[in-house]
């Protein structure tokens, strides 16, 4: 409807790398509903991650085949699905591009724990290759296919170092002064914490280099720590039910939190919780994609960038909020991470604010969370999963047996 089309632009042919994950599969089902043909590609090896940590999604996720009928069923849309994996497997990545002419691509295939970047070399390895790979692949494929494809890349907050710049985060780029006085606009200095975060720095570099070179139009989201399981798509079947995960390695720390409460478990926080964090909730996660394709930056423009954000909290408070929700005591444990022990962070959302977001905050949406689903499915729960399962480096690991 005309509405809609004001907001998210006119209906578009769009390829989601990384559709079956945690994020790309709610946002798959938005971009159908709102009317855009959706083609998923992804290599499931996420799935099979899962199977190397034996530590599976709370939610029950049922098989991409089900799970793309399901959608079908009940909204008449239908959803495409190509298993290929886009760090590896280049030609058959471009024939898609040539063959399918998508007027955007979404980019959520990478792995995306920090932990699981961390766990030893192999992880270390697998996380450079596959995710700077994939990166570069798309932007390879996308040159060589000469199509005018915008690319959409989930980046992450955790590019910025949290709060180094002394102030708001601006979106992407910082006014500097030179050694001559001038003052240049240029791309926000990358302080990442962890092996899986310099890859997202990465990314930003090749954002920066392809743009400039083959005027390729990208938008880079600099995402919080997305939480919330369900959107209004995923809760209309169990079988389209979303990811929960609460590993060590990749459950983020409200799940974690939301766990722990549901079992009766103390909340275990790192440190001295000082550690503060940005958070969106699921559902604005794909409505912010659904915005950032329906408004693609001009060809020659630079690259754009949009701080994913709704609201930051310290993970202390977050504790205390969860605490006060479900009467679970708080206790505090060494952290596995090398991080600064306490962090301001402040972030500038406007440019998602200028057309027309409005987020979903934790205070509004958290309950829902622990009755849902954190309770509904505890008896799903491994507990010995939810503890750190990777360090930072040797003495982070000694600190946290010594004390364990
Ligand atoms: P996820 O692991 O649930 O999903 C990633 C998907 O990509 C998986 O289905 C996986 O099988 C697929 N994939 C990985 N490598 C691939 C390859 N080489 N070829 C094809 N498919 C591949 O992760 P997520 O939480 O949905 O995160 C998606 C993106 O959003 C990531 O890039 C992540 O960095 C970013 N992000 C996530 C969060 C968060 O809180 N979850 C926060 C900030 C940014």
């Amino acid at each position: 409807n005309g509405e809609h089309n004001l907001k998210y632009g006119t209906p578009k042919k769009i390829i989601v790398c990384g559709g079956d994950g945690f994020c790309g599969w709610p946002t798959s089902l938005f971009l159908s509903e709102i009317g855009h043909e959706v083609l998923i590609v992804d290599n499931l090896s996420r799935r099979n991650i899962d199977n190397e940590l034996e530590a599976g999604s709370l939610t029950p996720i049922y098989p991409i085949s089900e799970r793309i009928d399901t959608w079908k069923q009940l909204s008449g849309h239908e959803l495409r699905f190509e298993r290929l994996d886009i760090a590896n497997e280049y030609e058959r990545l471009l024939q898609l591009l040539l063959r399918e002419k998508p007027d955007a691509i979404i980019h959520f295939a990478e792995q995306r724990a920090a932990p699981y970047s961390m766990k030893g070399s192999s992880q270390k390895r697998y996380t450079v290759h596959n995710n700077v790979n994939a990166t570069h692949n798309l932007l390879c494929a996308i040159v060589e296919s000469n199509l005018d494809i915008h690319l959409v890349h989930l980046g992450t907050m955790g590019v910025y170092g949290y709060g180094t710049s002394g102030g708001e985060i601006p979106e992407g780029y910082i006014d500097v002064v030179l050694p001559g006085g001038q003052v240049s606009n240029i791309l926000h200095p990358s302080y990442p914490g962890s092996v899986y975060h310099t890859t997202k720095c990465l990314d930003a570099l090749l954002f920066q280099f392809y743009q400039k070179n083959d005027a390729i139009r990208i938008t880079d989201l600099h995402q919080g720590i997305v939480w919330g399981t369900n959107t209004q798509q995923t809760r209309r079947d169990e079988r389209l039910i979303n990811r929960f995960d609460y590993d060590g390695d990749y459950g983020t720390v409200l799940n974690r939190f939301l766990m722990q409460a549901a079992l009766g478990a103390p909340l275990t926080v790192y440190g001295t919780g000082g550690q503060t964090r940005a958070f969106i909730h699921i559902q604005d996660t794909a409505k912010c994609i659904a915005l950032a394709v329906g408004n693609p930056p001009n060809r020659g423009d630079r690259v754009a960038i949009f701080n994913q954000v709704a609201e930051c909290h310290r993970v202390r408070d977050l504790a205390k909020l969860v605490s006060r929700m479900t009467q679970v005591d708080i206790v505090y444990v060494s952290n596995p991470r090398q991080e600064s022990a306490e962090n301001e962070l402040q972030v500038s959302n406007r440019k998602f604010r200028s057309l027309g977001y409005e987020p979903i905050l934790l205070s509004e949406g958290l309950l829902d969370e622990v009755v849902n689903v954190a309770q509904k499915y505890a008896h799903r729960c491994d507990p010995k999963k939810i503890l750190p399962a990777s360090y930072w480096n040797n003495k982070r690991r000694e600190e946290c047996e010594r004390y364990a």
